[in-house]
């Protein structure tokens, strides 16, 4: 069994190391040029479905240097008021999980080190410069003219898939009325002194009368000159170079937030914006906030600015499937309110991963292996597409009524912490 997967990203990479590991034949086709072609500037959060998938699908050596190289955003989630008037703390006080277990671990990781990760070992099994165009057949078409066969072909190619879109041009995707901002201020000496302790442990929930701000402290948990030190024999044993592999790794500390208010809130190009205007946007939408939530804004730095639009993949019902299958953004995309994509996307890989082992080893037919994966997949990815777009309109509602009862409902629950357990059990 040949798998040829269209798109080296975070799924189809995870995917690949985990089929490279079970000894099957796999082929990535990837439209960048080059492993370092683009260099997102932000991080991933990954959740324990992430975790467990990527325990799973990496070598036991990546994994260590995963955890090791990630950032640690401490424990627990604050959700307060714009003047940082707490409505309920949970789980801020509780003891801290062994980052190695991917049952419980979450890691901010670095997209340039993960993207490395991932890539590290695999070789040849990635073809740089494959831009995927149409697939007849068994035969996928690629923009220089070239052509490639597989017995199963994946579409792994994110948001705006193209193979996704051939096989299924019934997948659409819904605009969401949501815009959002997202920076970084780096912890130094000067800014430790000023920020408040609310910013500088676990993430926080800002639920004012209008909009909405997340922030979220990160402290690598290892230099990586000393994870060099520490893992570098085992890396090399596994072909890999450490000195390279970390190359960019060494990020400093910070607190990253992001700024989400409803489209007809802010400007009409407010997505295309020079970060600086939409920073000053920023600064007079807070002025009346606590002093410490606007001076984070405002003391950030623009090169480390994003701004994005939110969409939804609709949902989408498969009938048995035949050998094209898909994963993560392709299928289910999703907003970043959450931070849920990516970790659906490498839960996606593991299944797909485990249901294609098990076709490997002759105990189950391709056909029902992936009709069972389909299923599983868009049942949990359109439950999380669900959770996203919640999350959004949470976050942009201007119901004024019912963000009073939802912050009074926190508050309730902060001040009764029995009842709050019971509503934060999960
Ligand atoms: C600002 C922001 C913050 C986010 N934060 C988080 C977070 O904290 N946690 C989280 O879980 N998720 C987060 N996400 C979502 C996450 O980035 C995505 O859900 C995830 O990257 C999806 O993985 P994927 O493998 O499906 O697609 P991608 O990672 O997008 O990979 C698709 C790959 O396919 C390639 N490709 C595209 N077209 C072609 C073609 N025609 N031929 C060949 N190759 C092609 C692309 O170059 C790319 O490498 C965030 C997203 C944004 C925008």
């Amino acid at each position: 069994m040949r798998v040829g997967i269209i798109g080296g990203g975070v799924g189809g990479l995870c995917l690949a190391q985990g089929l490279t590991k079970a000894g099957i034949d796999v082929t990535v086709y990837e439209r960048d040029h080059t492993p370092e072609s683009r260099l997102q500037g932000f991080r991933l959060n990954i959740e324990p479905v992430g975790s467990t998938a990527l325990h799973a699908c990496l070598p036991d050596t990546l994994w260590q240097v995963l955890v090791a190289t990630a950032g640690d955003s401490g424990r627990g989630i604050g959700f307060l008021d714009e003047q940082m008037r707490p409505l309920i703390m949970v789980g801020r006080g509780d003891e801290a999980p062994d980052p190695l277990d991917p049952a419980t671990g979450e890691h901010a990781v670095s997209r340039v080190t993960l993207r490395r990760l991932l890539l590290a070992g695999l070789g040849d099994v990635v073809h740089f410069g494959k831009e995927f165009t149409r697939l007849d057949g068994n035969e996928v078409h690629f923009a220089d003219g070239s052509t490639a066969t597989a017995d199963v072909i994946v579409a792994a190619d994110g948001a705006n898939s193209r193979l996704w879109a051939q096989l299924h041009p019934e997948a659409t995707r819904t605009e969401l009325p949501a815009v959002a901002v997202g920076g970084k201020l780096f912890l130094t000496d000067e800014t430790s002194a000023w920020l408040p302790a609310e910013l500088l442990q676990g993430k926080n929930v800002f639920w004012p009368i209008r909009d909405f701000l997340f922030t979220a402290v990160f402290r690598r948990r290892e230099d990586p000159s000393a994870v060099v030190d520490r893992l570098g024999p085992d890396l090399r044993a596994l072909g890999v170079d450490p000195a390279r592999l970390l190359a960019d790794s060494a990020d400093r500390d910070y607190v990253m937030w992001a700024y989400i208010a409803h489209r007809d809130a802010m400007p009409a190009d407010f997505n295309s914006l020079d970060p600086e205007v939409a920073k000053a946007e920023l600064s007079d939408r807070t002025a009346t906030w606590h002093p410490a939530l606007h001076r984070l804004i405002a003391a950030s730095e623009p090169d480390n600015l994003f701004q994005t639009a939110f969409t939804a993949a609709r949902p989408l019902s498969l009938g048995r499937a035949g050998n094209v299958t898909g994963l993560g953004d392709a299928v289910h995309h999703m907003p970043p309110v959450g931070g849920l994509g990516g970790n659906t996307a490498l839960r996606d890989a593991q299944h797909l991963c485990a249901a294609l082992t098990a076709v490997h080893k002759g105990e189950r037919s391709l056909g029902d292996a992936l009709t069972d994966y389909e299923q599983g997949m868009l049942k949990h990815g359109f439950a999380t597409v669900r959770e996203a777009v919640r999350n959004t309109e949470g976050a942009i509602t201007r119901n004024t009524l019912k963000r009073r009862a939802a912050r009074t409902f926190f508050r309730v629950c902060g001040a009764v912490p029995p009842l709050g357990r019971a509503v934060f059990a999960d």
